[in-house]
C-alpha cells in the first residue's frame, strides 16, 4: 500500500523540457532546413527552365524556317521555274524562226512575236530572282548567250534577212549558225539550272540539319529535364512526404493515447515546425496525463488512508481487551503510516517509566527494558509531551509520539522507518490524530483492566477474590463432572493470627498475609488457582487433582509456611489446611466448600499447623 511520505503532493508537475523540444537544437536544425517552398521551386525549376528552352529553340527554329530558310529555298525554285519557262521561249522562238527561215511563212514570225514576248516576262522573273554569288553569274551568262543568239541570229531570221534562199548552202549555214549559238545558250541555262538545283539542294539541306539539331536538343534537354524530375521526386519524397507521413503517425499515436514518442523526421522546414509542435503537444499532454494519473493516485491513497484510520479507529474504539487495543494501534499505526516496526510504551503506575506493552510482540521476541521517564526518544516523547525524532539502529528514522489523553502522558508510540524520506506535514498530523484515538482507546481498555482486575482480586495479596472463586468453582465443579475428572479444593487459615496483629500491629500481619500469598503462587501450578476467601482464610483450587494429590500440595504448602516464617526476622507463623475433593456428596461447590472447610475446622482442633481432609479421607 502506498504510504504517505512516498505520497506526491498534487503541485509536483514535472516541468523539465524533453531534449528534442530545446530550443537551440531546434533552431541549428531550422538553419539547416530548406523551406517547403523552396523543396517545391527547386523540384520544378529546372523543369520549367528546361521546358522554356524548348519552346524557345522550337520558335526560333520555327521563325528561321518561315523567314529566312523558306525565303531562300523560295527564291530558288522561282529561279529554277523562270529558266523553265524562259527556255520553253526560247525553243518556241527558235522553232518558229526555223520554220519561217525555211518556209518563209509569216504564221511562224507571229508565233515567234509571242514566244519572244514570253521569253522577256521570264527574262523579268528572272531579275526578280535576287541570286548571289554564282548563281547570280551564271544567270548573266545564260542572259548574254539569250542576246546573243537573239542578236547574232534571231534578229536577222525574223527580220526576213536569212542569206540565200530556201534549201540553199548558205541557208543550210545560217541555220547551222543558229544551232551553234542555241547550243551555247543551251550549255548557260544547263549551268544556271544546276547551279540553282544545287543551292535548292543545299538551303533544304540546312532546313533538315537544324531540325535535327533543334530536335536532338529537344529531347537532350528532356530527357536531362527526366532524369532531374526523378530526382526532385526522390526528395520531394523524403522533405515532403516521410514527414507528412511521419505526422500522420504521430498524430495516430496521440489518437492511441501514446504520448511518449515524440516523432523524428527530417525534411522541409515548415514539416519540421509542424513535427515539434506536434511534440510540444504531445508532451504536454502525456505531462497532463502523468499529473492527471498522479492526482487520482494521490486521491485513491488518502481514500485508503481514510478507511484504514476509520478501521483502525472502530478496532480500538470497539475493545476494552488491552491487548487488542494493542495489537490494533500497532497494526494501523504501522500500515497507515508506512512504518516498519511500531510499538507501544504504556506509562507505569507510578508514571516514573514506560513499559512495553508486549500484546502485539510476536512470541519469543526480546523484551526491551522499561524506560526511565526523560531517557531516551521514548523517555523524552513521554516527558515533554511532544514528538521527538532520531535515528534507529541500523540508520533507520524513528519517531516516538507521545499518547495523551488530557494532559496526562499515558504512553508512547515508537515508529521505526527504514525509508529516511521525511514525513510530510500531512503525514505527521495523521500520525498525531492516531495518537489521540489510540491513546483514549489504550487507557480507556488499561482501565477497564484496572477495574475488572480489582473487581476479581484482592487489593492486599494481589490474589483473587471471593467473588472470582465462587464462579470459578461452579464452572469447575461443571466442568469436571461432566468430563469425569478429578478436582480438589483445599482451604487454609492462618493460626493464631489475631496473636500476630495483636503483637506486631496490623501493618505487619498484612505484610505476613501478602508473603503468605506469594509463598502460595509461587508454589502452585499454573493449573492452580488460589484466592482469598476472606480475612486470613485462603482457598486453593486444584484442577485435574484428587484428594491425595491435593493432600500432598496442602503438605508441601504448609512446611513451606513454616520454614519461610521460622526463619531469622520473620514473625512465626502456620496454617492449618483443609482438603475436599469432588465426589458424590460434594458434587455442588458449596457442598465441597463445606468439606474442606470442616477438614480445616478438623485441624484446628487437632492442634493447627496440620492438613486434614474432608470426607471418608483424613491425613496427619
Ligand atoms: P485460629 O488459629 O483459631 O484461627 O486463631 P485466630 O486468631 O487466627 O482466629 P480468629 O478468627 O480469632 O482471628 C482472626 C484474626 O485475623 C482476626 C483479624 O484481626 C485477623 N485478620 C483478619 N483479616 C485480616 C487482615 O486483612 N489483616 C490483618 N492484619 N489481620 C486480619
Ligand atoms: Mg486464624
Ligand atoms: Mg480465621
Amino acid at each position: 500500500m502506498p504510504t504517505l511520505q512516498r505520497t506526491r503532493s498534487e503541485g509536483d508537475e514535472e516541468v523539465t523540457m524533453p531534449a528534442w523540444s530545446a530550443l537551440g537544437a531546434r533552431s541549428r536544425r531550422r538553419a539547416r532546413q530548406t523551406g517547403l517552398a523552396a523543396v517545391v521551386d527547386r523540384s520544378f525549376r529546372l523543369v520549367i527552365a528546361g521546358s522554356l528552352v524548348i519552346v524557345v529553340v522550337l520558335g526560333l527554329l520555327l521563325l528561321w524556317l518561315t523567314t529566312t530558310s523558306r525565303d531562300e529555298v523560295d527564291r530558288y525554285e522561282r529561279a529554277l521555274s523562270a529558266t523553265q519557262a524562259g527556255h520553253t521561249a526560247m525553243l518556241d522562238q527558235e522553232s518558229s524562226l526555223r520554220g519561217f527561215v525555211s518556209t518563209n511563212d509569216l504564221a511562224f514570225v507571229r508565233s515567234y512575236a509571242k514566244a519572244r514576248g514570253d521569253m522577256e516576262l521570264a527574262n523579268q522573273r528572272l531579275l526578280s530572282t535576287d541570286g548571289r554569288g554564282q548563281v547570280t553569274k551564271a544567270l548573266v551568262d545564260l542572259r548574254l548567250a539569250q542576246q546573243r543568239w537573239v542578236s547574232e541570229w534571231a534578229v536577222e531570221a525574223a527580220g526576213g534577212l536569212a542569206p540565200g534562199a530556201v534549201g540553199s548552202d548558205e541557208r543550210t549555214a545560217f541555220l547551222l549558225h543558229d544551232k551553234v549559238l542555241f547550243d551555247q545558250y543551251g550549255d548557260a541555262r544547263a549551268d544556271a539550272d544546276e547551279l540553282i538545283t544545287a543551292q535548292l539542294a543545299t538551303a533544304r539541306h540546312h532546313q533538315v540539319v537544324a531540325l535535327g539539331l533543334v530536335a536532338g536538343a529537344s529531347m537532350a534537354i528532356g530527357l536531362g529535364m527526366f532524369v532531374v524530375a526523378l530526382s526532385r521526386r526522390r526528395r520531394l519524397r523524403r522533405d515532403v512526404l516521410a514527414p507528412v507521413r511521419g505526422v500522420l503517425d504521430g498524430l495516430d499515436a496521440v489518437a492511441d493515447g501514446r504520448y511518449d514518442e515524440p516523432v523524428q523526421v527530417q525534411g522541409a522546414r515548415e514539416l519540421i515546425d509542424v513535427v515539434d509542435g506536434l511534440n510540444r503537444m504531445t508532451d504536454r499532454l502525456a505531462r497532463a496525463r502523468d499529473a492527471a494519473a498522479a492526482r487520482e493516485q494521490h486521491i485513491s491513497d488518502q481514500s485508503e488512508q481514510l478507511r484504514s484510520i476509520l478501521t483502525m479507529v472502530r478496532e480500538i474504539g470497539g475493545s476494552l481487551n488491552l491487548d487488542y487495543v494493542v495489537a490494533s494501534v500497532v497494526g494501523g499505526v504501522g500500515r497507515i503510516v508506512g512504518a516498519d516496526r511500531v510499538a507501544v510504551w504504556l506509562t507505569s503506575p507510578d508514571g516514573g517509566a514506560l513499559v512495553e506493552a508486549l500484546g502485539a510482540r510476536p512470541a519469543g521476541s526480546p523484551t526491551r527494558p522499561p524506560v526511565e521517564l526523560g531517557g531516551g526518544v521514548i523517555g523524552r516523547a513521554a516527558k515533554y509531551s511532544r514528538l521527538v525524532t532520531d535515528t534507529g539502529e541500523g540508520g533507520s528514522q524513528r519517531l516516538a509520539v507521545p499518547l495523551v489523553v488530557g494532559s496526562r502522558v499515558v504512553g508512547v508510540l515508537d515508529l521505526e522507518l527504514d525509508d529516511l524520506t521525511p514525513l510530510t506535514d500531512g503525514a505527521i498530523e495523521v500520525l498525531e490524530t492516531l495518537a489521540v484515538h489510540s491513546a483514549t482507546a489504550l487507557e480507556a481498555a488499561r482501565l477497564h483492566e484496572d477495574a475488572s482486575h480489582a473487581s476479581e482480586h484482592d487489593a492486599l495479596t494481589q490474589l483473587a477474590n471471593r467473588r472470582r472463586l465462587d464462579a470459578d468453582l461452579a464452572l469447575e465443579c461443571e466442568r469436571s463432572a461432566r468430563y469425569a475428572r478429578p478436582l480438589a479444593f483445599v482451604m487454609l487459615d492462618l493460626d493464631h493470627f489475631k496473636r500476630v496483629n495483636d503483637e506486631h500491629g496490623h501493618a505487619r500481619g498484612d505484610q505476613v498475609l501478602q508473603a503468605v500469598a506469594d509463598v502460595l503462587t509461587a508454589a502452585l501450578r499454573a493449573s492452580d488457582t488460589a484466592y482469598r476467601y476472606g480475612g486470613e482464610e485462603l482457598a486453593i483450587i486444584l484442577r485435574e487433582s484428587d484428594l491425595s494429590a491435593a493432600i500432598e500440595v496442602a503438605e508441601r504448602l504448609r512446611e513451606r509456611i513454616e520454614t519461610v516464617f521460622s526463619a531469622p526476622g520473620e514473625v512465626a507463623v502456620t496454617a492449618s489446611f483443609g482438603v475436599a475433593e469432588l465426589g458424590p456428596r460434594t458434587a455442588m461447590p458449596s457442598a465441597i466448600v463445606a468439606a474442606a472447610d470442616e477438614a480445616l475446622y478438623e485441624a484446628k482442633r487437632g492442634g493447627r499447623n496440620q492438613v486434614r481432609a474432608g470426607g471418608q479421607h483424613s491425613a496427619a
